[in-house]
């Protein structure tokens, strides 16, 4: 079966597919998608576009139905939805199903939120005026999104997209189609009006470029690696509308790890944060701060549970730790191991592996003796790669912590209260977990970061409106 584009209420080929390939095991496909170009983009927006007017009139009532209906379907299906999600992207069968759980929660949240939307009326400063300000749909939204979280994402952005009376061109990423063809389709039935939801699939550099300049898209939602995001922002601006822009990017997260913290709950903490989901979270726990008292012990207990992970096939029982999503983030992950090796750090773990099936295996790896000026310190790498840096003190863990260009998710296992809160305080991040993994948020409350992380207005939770509603202020003279 080809799994076809979906425009303007009805399935369109492509005269281009590409194959989706399962990074548990390489012989095994899981479709032929369409491989949409600008053309198809230029199709969606005038379907969208056209759409608009109706979808934007239509009542809070008819939103919260439609998004409810699909919030149940998705959430009666998790199990099939997450397996599907797993073959393609190499997550865990445990952690597809509870993503695809996730994505059902977030649809009927925004189903609620359809019914939510208020406004406010302010006295004027001049008498007899009535000031009102009022929310209304943004318009036609552009969605980008990556290929690690492949339905929750898309559901974040087309649930509040659609709840507040936008019309959406959505563009999943290349490797991962089939979770964002399955949501398309779900939410369709559901009894969207024609139009009003459009699926792309195809290349960044030809489906996402236009949706980034397209001149008649008055909004972008983009979710991916720095670069990326950074050039759509530009193409944003520049084109007729100015578009509206949302950026959710990359992290390097760090969790401190102070002398006075549980010792297991710290390790269980670094474990989780670090390599689950094969360390492909933006929200990863990539640098490890431990100050001198613990890092040994620190160092010591969590190699001893990297090592008993089992990493595997991510539909088989038992697998805690799935393959690598591609052939690229694999050489991705391999330089930064041989970049982290020349640059003096200690690595244990890190070798690639040969199962019984052909797939994109790597054993967790963990470096010691880094410090945070080097390139495995800086850059993100997505993998399931790990950074030790060993610092005197709290307050040389707090600097270190907030020394990088991102400021996503930042996290602190101690028992001082005195040094929890401090850290709330002044860590600069969009997120602050204490006693708690760096992955892991919940999807009713504010998501995003600061610095090379995020860009624009937070994404989830009821903050999602800031995004995309657009104000409207009016003043009367009865
Ligand atoms: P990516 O930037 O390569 O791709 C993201 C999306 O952009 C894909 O759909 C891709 O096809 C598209 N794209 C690529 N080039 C484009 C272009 N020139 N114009 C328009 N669109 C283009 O990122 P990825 O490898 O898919 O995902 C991994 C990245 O995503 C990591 O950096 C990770 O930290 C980040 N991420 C961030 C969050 C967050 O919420 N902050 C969540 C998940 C992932």
């Amino acid at each position: 079966m080809t799994f076809m584009n979906f425009i303007g209420g009805a399935p369109v080929g492509a005269s281009e597919t590409s194959e989706n390939i399962n990074p548990s095991d390489t012989g095994d496909i899981v479709g032929a998608f369409a491989r949409g170009g600008a053309a198809e983009v230029d199709a969606a927006v005038e379907a969208a576009r056209s759409a608009l007017p109706g979808w934007a009139a239509s009542t809070p009532q008819q939103r919260h139905d439609i998004l409810r209906r699909a919030a149940d379907e998705v959430l009666a299906r998790a199990a099939e939805l997450g397996r599907a999600l797993s073959r393609e992207e190499g997550k865990t069968l445990a952690e597809g199903v509870g993503e695809a759980t996730r994505a059902g929660q977030v649809l009927a949240f925004f189903a609620g939120e359809c019914l939510r939307v208020g406004g406010e009326a302010l006295p004027s400063v001049r008498p007899g005026v009535e000031v009102q300000i009022g929310r209304e749909p943004v318009g036609v939204i552009g969605l980008i999104t990556p290929w690690n979280f492949p339905i929750a994402i898309p559901a974040w952005k087309i649930a509040p997209a659609l709840a507040y009376g936008n019309t959406v061109v959505f563009k999943p990423a290349d490797l991962v189609p089939h979770s964002a063809w399955a949501l398309v389709e779900i939410l369709t039935r559901a009894g969207l009006p024609e139009g009003v939801l459009n699926l792309v699939m195809g290349p960044g550099r030809s489906v996402g470029a236009r949706i980034a300049e397209h001149p008649d898209i008055d909004a972008v939602s983009f979710t991916g690696s720095v670069g990326t995001g950074r050039g759509i922002a530009r193409a944003c601006v520049e084109s007729a509308r100015m578009k509206k822009v949302q950026l959710e990017m990359g992290g390097k997260n760090p969790l401190v790890v102070l002398d006075d913290a549980d010792l297991d709950l710290a390790v269980e903490t670094a474990l989780q944060g670090a390599f689950f989901s094969t360390g492909q979270r933006c929200t990863a726990s990539s640098r490890l701060i431990v100050t001198e008292g613990i890092h040994d012990r620190f160092v010591a207990a969590l190699s001893e549970r990297m090592a008993a992970l089992k990493v595997g096939h991510a539909l088989e029982d038992g697998t805690e730790i799935g393959p690598v999503v591609d052939a690229r983030q694999l050489e991705t992950d391999e330089k930064y191991l041989a970049i982290g090796r020349q640059e003096g750090a200690v690595l244990t773990g890190g070798r690639r592996l040969e199962l019984a099936q052909p797939g994109f295996y790597l054993e967790p790896a963990l470096f010691t003796e880094v410090r945070n000026d080097m390139t495995i310190a800086r850059e993100e790498i997505f993998g399931p790669v790990a950074c030790v840096i060993r610092v005197r003190d709290y307050d040389e863990a707090l600097s270190t912590a907030n020394d990088t260009e991102f400021g996503l998710s930042s996290g602190i296992c101690t028992t001082s209260l005195k040094h929890a809160s401090h850290f709330r305080a002044n860590a600069e991040a969009g997120m602050v977990m204490v006693n708690l993994p760096t992955a892991g948020v919940d999807y009713h409350v504010p998501f995003g970061g600061r610095k090379g992380s995020s860009y624009g207005a937070r994404e989830q939770g009821a903050y999602a409106r800031e995004f995309y509603t657009t104000v409207k202020t009016s003043y009367t003279l009865p």
